[in-house]
């Protein structure tokens, strides 16, 4: 399809999907958008430290033709004030798979979030959040190796839905009376500000089953479905069921769950199966501080996975490193979880860490391990070498703080240490 602003990459092809399954030529085209804010300096930085990886691993066999599109305050520039031109789409579901810096949201003016209206328009129903420890990375915890989790966050339910009624309106009063009225719901002060949660088989099972075979393919030990279905039982409680259900009519000879376990099992999973487990949201905060070993890939509705994928980050290293990525059918859009940090812009100082392993998760997306591992070994031996940004070395005695692309430079130079 012909672009009016995005220039195709000549020396690259297309990632397609064949039945499902997804080819990637030996020189994908891999679309990005650059960020607002910080987004130039990291992007930069990364850029340089994944073509290095790619080349050190595949030794020119395999390369990646980068193509620039727009989204933010640069697509705003290149395309007349409009902040989310519509061939930014057309791009993401041409070539599938993309990675993006940190967007501003403008406040006010009923502006909606540009993160939030990718993911709804594009249908990225996965929030990918793998959350591990990197020797040497600051952590408040005493053992913070023992992090290695996968959050799998529903992106499209739940509260998110945006179905709210503002107290004092006449929509508010309509929904009141009908709730009082002909649905005998009445355990609330009158003229409360109300709220609709909508958790629906389709959108739980198509979550939980990418959280699966994630764990499968992976090689990871459990998936935990984690929900608060003690209070809330047809939302929260109908995911957890639901998950249940998924695992033993889709999934039986690779899963088990721990009622089996238990029952059959002597309690010990056998060889091979991934274990089904489920906990209750709040008990999971607890059991990530003092108990984190005992999970590995969690897969959770909504709002409990926007709370639990920044509390278990800030165990180890924080937003500046917390990588992600929101996943579909088909597109992938892979992006730094923090924000564009604006008093930081063009000042070549801040972490790269998240959206360099934001690209890291892409890498493994296409199958490329070898780079992505290189990046990951080269990233741990500039920590242990104290070499960091300002974010670490504050909290690192010793360190020795550098500019944005003076660290790029050190990973990159690791890679042959
Ligand atoms: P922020 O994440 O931009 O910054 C908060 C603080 O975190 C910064 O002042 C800085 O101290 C630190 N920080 C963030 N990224 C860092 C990095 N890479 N290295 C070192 N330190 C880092 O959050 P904010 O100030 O609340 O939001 C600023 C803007 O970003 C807003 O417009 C907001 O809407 C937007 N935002 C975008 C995204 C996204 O694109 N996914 C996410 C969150 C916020």
């Amino acid at each position: 399809m012909g672009y009016d602003k995005v220039t195709v990459p000549e020396n690259g092809e297309k990632i397609r999907f064949v039945d499902g399954k997804m080819i990637v030529p030996d020189n994908p085209i891999l679309t990005f958008i650059e960020g607002d804010g910080i987004g130039y300096d990291i992007m930069t930085a990364s850029k340089r430290i994944w073509d290095a990886a790619i080349d050190k691993a595949y030794h020119g066999q395999r390369r990646v033709a980068w193509m620039e599109i727009y989204c933010g305050e640069k697509a705003a520039s290149v395309y007349d004030g409009n902040y989310m031109p519509e061939e930014t789409f057309d791009a993401l579901r041409e070539f599938k798979v993309g990675i993006k810096g940190p967007l501003t949201t403008p406040v006010g003016g009923g502006f909606r979030s540009l993160n939030v209206t990718l993911r709804q328009v594009l249908d990225l129903y996965q929030c990918i959040r793998p959350v591990r420890y990197y020797n040497g990375v600051p952590s408040p915890l005493k053992n913070p190796q023992e992090i290695d989790i996968v959050i799998f966050r529903e992106n499209t339910e739940d509260i998110y839905a945006g179905i709210e009624f503002e107290a004092g309106t006449p929509e508010q009063a309509k929904l009141e009376k009908f709730l009082r009225e002909e649905m005998g719901a009445t355990g609330f002060v009158p003229g409360s500000g109300l709220g609709i949660k909508p958790i629906s088989e389709f959108g739980s099972k198509r979550l939980i089953r990418a959280a699966i075979r994630y764990a499968i393919d992976r090689k990871r030990k459990s998936v935990t479905l984690v929900h608060k279905g003690n209070i809330q039982k047809f939302t929260e409680g109908a995911f957890q069921r639901w998950g249940y259900e998924l695992a033993a009519t889709e999934f039986p000879e690779q899963t088990i769950s721990w009622a089996e376990v238990e029952k059959h099992h002597g309690g010990k999973v056998p060889e091979g199966k991934v274990l089904i487990q489920d906990t209750i949201a709040d008990i999971m905060f607890q059991k990530m501080l003092l108990r984190p070993s005992e999970h590995d890939v969690i897969a959770t509705t909504n709002l409990n996975g926007d709370y639990l994928s920044d509390a278990i980050a800030a165990e180890v290293g924080g937003v500046g490193i917390a990588p992600g990525a929101n996943v579909g059918d088909e597109v992938a859009l892979f992006e730094a979880t923090h924000g564009t940090a604006p008093k930081y812009t063009n000042l070549d100082k801040v972490n790269p860490g998240s959206l360099l392993f934001s690209g890291v998760m892409m890498l493994e997306h296409i199958g490329w391990f070898e780079a992505a591992d290189l990046i990951t070994r080269a990233y741990e031996r500039t920590i242990e070498r104290k070499i960091v940004t300002y974010d670490f070395a504050r909290q690192m005695e010793g360190a020795r703080e550098v500019r944005t692309s003076e660290f790029a430079t050190a990973v990159i130079d690791n890679m042959s240490a």
